[in-house]
């Protein structure tokens, strides 16, 4: 049986009149926007009233094959009937009608994603309620237009280019080139045109009936949880298809109704920079969705904002001095009560303020960095907090490159700094063919009059956005800001030609393809590819990551073989390498030849002489490796992949390297077919490799510990090399690596006269290897979890073909994420801390740790913290987003 059926359920929460029957922490239930309405109506802020429909219902919704629960009409007729009674209107009325506003709220906000539909409850009759009541006939018309097109467009379907075709035409035929051009009697004229479109397109008339129109508005907000940019940016931003959207129903205000009446959006600071100043737009004469679509350029609101941008319009300072005061007065109650940064809507109608909207601000890395750390330092959030008020994967964008200030900038011209960050590629045009280019490896521009929320998958393959058109606070800039692509918006001079393929700006022309260059920071859009740096991980970030350091348990190393890498993960915080794959050694080019001859080799004899040239060079690597390193602890795994992925795979490729080793082409060829393998994932490699050639194993361990003796002797700082097997699934397997590594070991200490420490471990890839722990404990006093092989080998899924078929996966909900790149908690979990478990009661200091891909995701960090390894280890560039993570991990398990 329903539990509704049980208790009597509640799917509506009122607010506004200065209380509310919700509040902020209800954000499961009410959606972000209906939880903060519900708020803001309490702390006594003018807010408009109405009430929300919650989240649950939703889900009811699609849990009921699309039937509303059964008390829904009668406790929205209940809400319905308060709003009335608050602001003295009657839905549906023809003297004094009730308009409400009908929009989506889900619980993490999702903007731009869903629908809403303004000025409902306008009819044929009630226009005419509307044009005594404002005075204004212009104005009530222009509403109707704009309901009957946006109804139709959100509910009906209707495509929104028929109704601007009409418009057009109305246009045309009176000789007037902007929609303030029209009159009354005009937008009548639109309105009938309108009327008979929808009738004509539907076989039956536009709904006049405010309670169907109710309904069906209600409906589409449903509906809208489930579109594909919904979808889409669900998947995006881990957002569960379970938590389901509100719907919040609440009285319009008009910030259309004349010279008096304003609409605008604010943020308490910078949302790009994070400075601590008042920050937005704002439109006078204009309705809601204006400022953000882009269609007006907005006006400053603050008088040293205007100056700044060299507007000549006047700010909502100037223009209306007194609102203003009480706006800011506003502002400033919502970040102090909230604590954090707030992004405002807010309309004034007629010289009177309303609240619309408030919730915590999107912001990119480098404003939460420095809103966190100043906020920690007013003394208004703890250090702790500040910790936790910045997203680890948003450390991303700060990882991105900027343009070498020493190159020479071709700038052809300038927008809005939008979004910070340089990026350089390809001139694309529509989304798809972003997406299409980048999923070729192209690095792509996208190039667009303006973006809309069809454009999501574009902006999200592209590296970086520019807009001709729309401000600071336009889609494509908000949308560009979440994601962390540089985005320059509003490059007015940009003339684009999509269909010619190309852009003309100041008198030059660049087609699709070439390759231009923006800057997010400063707004240039520069000609092809000046020399781009690395960022300088100072100031906020630095304060940040040290408070992050002082409240993590988990060590974080980094994945590194070449000195690059390894010198980038010490730049970004890293305590040790986790993870160096030996075999990228073997493929560098000064040593395949040796290789190849190596593989080649008949028999063990010919292998020891081939591997006596390359030993040198694996020395080599390691002196340099330990060097940068300087004593912090090393993990080195030996060779791991089959043996032909060395080997050339052509004949072509054969001959040029018969030719170059002076090898002969029929053997090398003969050789590569039997190295063949149906199923080299599953075949040949990891330390099946070292079992049956012992004597490549053996030369790497040498190098290994000559490189650290070497070091040690030079009165550098000692390394720690962790020697570590990959694809161990049997303790005999494990009992014979460790032998091996310690008879050599043995005999370099003694030829060395050394004491040096090293231990030796093993990866933990396969099912039989984390159930038998216990065995593989017994020789090795290491784990490292390398997850994505334990990821293919648990799903028995291709970790180099499940992009064919996870899509789909993911789209029927079966994945919620890749298991390749979130941790499979559930099942690849288990295997970890069952591991973990008898690894520890076999030995119970075994060291354990992470090193496959997962090492740098959150969500998996904090699985790790969970589970009690020790440390976490990820590619260098994800250092500081793993520190991040396993702080908040840390602090999360504090609770
Ligand atoms: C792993 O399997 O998780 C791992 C780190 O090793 P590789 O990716 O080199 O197979
Ligand atoms: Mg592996």
């Amino acid at each position: 049986m329903p539990v509704e059926t049980l208790t009597k359920a509640r799917w509506v929460y009122a607010f506004g009149g200065g209380g509310a029957d919700g509040d902020a922490s209800m954000k499961n239930l009410l959606g972000g926007k209906g939880a903060n309405l519900a708020e803001m109506s309490a702390l006594g802020l003018p807010v408009p009233p109405g009430f929300t429909i919650t989240t649950e219902a939703c889900v009811h919704y699609y849990a009921n094959g699309k039937q509303y629960p059964t008390e829904l009409a009668e406790q929205v007729a209940a809400g319905l009937a308060k709003v009335e009674e608050l602001t003295g209107k009657t839905f549906g009325d023809v003297a004094n009608p009730l308009l409400v506003s009908v929009r989506s709220g889900a619980r993490a906000s999702m903007p731009g994603m869903m629908d809403t539909v303004l000025n409902l409850g306008l009819n044929d009759e009630t226009v005419e309620g509307l044009a005594k009541l404002s005075g204004d006939r212009r104005f009530a018309y222009d509403s109707y237009r704009r309901f009957i097109q946006m109804y139709s467009n959100v509910v009906l379907n209707l495509e929104h280019h028929m109704f601007e075709e009409i418009l057009d035409d109305h246009k045309d035929r009176l000789d007037v080139h902007v929609d303030t051009g029209l009159t009354a009697d005009d937008w009548a004229e639109v309105i009938k045109d309108y009327k008979a479109a929808v009738s004509d397109y539907l076989g039956k008339p536009f709904p006049q009936d405010a309670q169907e129109q109710l309904w069906g508005a209600v409906g589409a907000v449903f509906a809208s949880w489930m579109n594909d940019r919904a979808k889409f940016y669900r998947r995006m931003h881990d957002i569960p298809e379970s938590w389901g959207t509100a719907v919040n129903i609440q009285s319009m205000v008009f910030g259309n109704m004349g010279d008096t009446s304003a609409t605008g959006v604010a943020f308490t600071r910078n949302p790009s920079n994070g400075d601590n100043r008042l920050y937005g737009e704002f439109l006078i004469n204009a309705q809601g969705e204006d400022v953000v679509a882009g269609i007006r350029t907005p006006q400053s609101l603050t008088k040293v904002a205007r100056e700044e941008m060299g507007d000549v319009a006047p700010s909502m300072e100037e223009a209306m001095a007194e609102v203003f005061g009480q706006f800011k007065s506003v502002v400033e109650t919502l970040e102090r009560h909230y604590r954090d940064m707030q992004d405002i809507e807010f309309t004034v109608e007629q010289g009177k303020l309303y609240m619309l909207q408030t919730r915590s601000g999107k912001r990119t890395a480098k404003a939460a960095l420095k809103i966190a750390v100043d906020m920690a330092a007013e003394g208004v959030i703890s250090k702790e907090e500040a910790v936790g008020r910045v997203e680890p994967a948003s450390l991303d964008q700060l990882l991105h490159p900027t343009i070498d200030p020493t190159a020479h900038r071709d700038v052809v011209a300038k927008g809005l700094p939008a979004s910070p960050g340089a990026a350089t590629g390809k001139i694309v045009f529509d989304s798809d063919a972003a997406e299409k280019a980048a999923a070729n490896g192209e690095s792509v521009i996208l190039v667009r009059e303006e973006t809309s929320p069809e454009d999501i998958h574009g902006m999200h393959a592209a590296r970086g956005i520019i807009t001709a058109r729309g401000g600071m606070t336009s889609h494509a800039a908000v949308v560009a800001r979440g994601m962390g692509r540089a985005c320059v918006s509003g490059a007015g001079d940009v003339a684009i030609f999509e269909k010619e393929g190309l852009f003309r700006v100041r008198g030059r022309e660049f087609k699709a393809g070439e390759i231009i260059t923006i800057d997010g920071s400063t707004g240039d859009i520069l000609a092809g590819a000046p020399k781009m740096i690395e960022p300088e991980l100072t100031g906020d970030f630095a304060t940040l990551m040290s408070w992050a350091d002082q409240v993590r348990r988990l060590k974080v190393r980094a994945n590194a073989e070449t000195p690059l890498d390894a010198k980038t993960a010490r730049q970004f915080g890293a305590e040790g390498i986790g993870l160096c794959r030996t075999e990228h050694m073997f493929f560098d080019d000064t040593r395949i030849a040796a290789v190849r001859e190596m593989i080649l080799a008949d028999d063990e004899k010919g292998r020891r002489t081939a591997l006596a040239k390359i030993a040198p060079f694996q020395k080599a690597d390691f002196v340099e490796l330990f060097t940068i390193m300087e004593g912090l602890p090393v993990t080195i795994r030996l060779l791991d992949p089959p043996l032909h992925e060395f080997l050339p795979h052509t004949e072509e490729d054969v001959q040029a390297v018969a030719q170059a080793t002076g090898l002969d082409a029929a053997k090398l060829l003969r050789r590569a077919k039997e190295l063949h393998e149906t199923n080299p994932m599953l075949g040949h490699r990891g330390c099946r490799l070292g079992v049956s050639y012992p004597e490549i194993y053996e030369m790497q361990v040498r190098a290994i510990l000559e490189a650290a003796c070497e070091i040690a002797k030079s009165g550098k700082a000692a390394p720690v090399p962790e020697i570590m097997h990959p694809l161990v699934a049997k303790g005999e397997e494990m009992k014979y690596l460790r032998d091996l590594t310690d008879r050599v070991a043995k005999a370099v200490l003694e030829e060395q006269g050394g004491d040096l420490k090293y231990t030796v471990g093993t990866m933990i890839e396969l099912p039989r290897a984390a159930l038998r722990a216990a065995d593989l404990a017994a020789n090795a006093e290491f784990f490292s979890f390398g997850t994505n092989d334990l990821t293919q080998t648990t799903f028995g899924i291709s970790r180099d073909d499940a992009g064919k078929f996870l899509g789909a996966y993911i789209d029927k909900g079966i994945f919620e994420k890749d298991p390749f790149v979130s941790l499979d908690q559930d099942g690849v979990g288990d295997l970890i801390r069952l591991a973990a478990e008898r690894g520890r009661a076999a030995r119970p200091d075994v060291k354990l740790g992470i090193c496959g891909e997962h090492g740098g995701d959150p969500a998996s960090i904090s699985f790790c913290e969970k589970v009690g390894l020790d440390y976490v280890s990820c590619s260098p560039y994800r250092v500081p987003i793993a520190r991040l993570a396993a702080a908040q991990a840390a602090l999360a398990a504090k609770g």
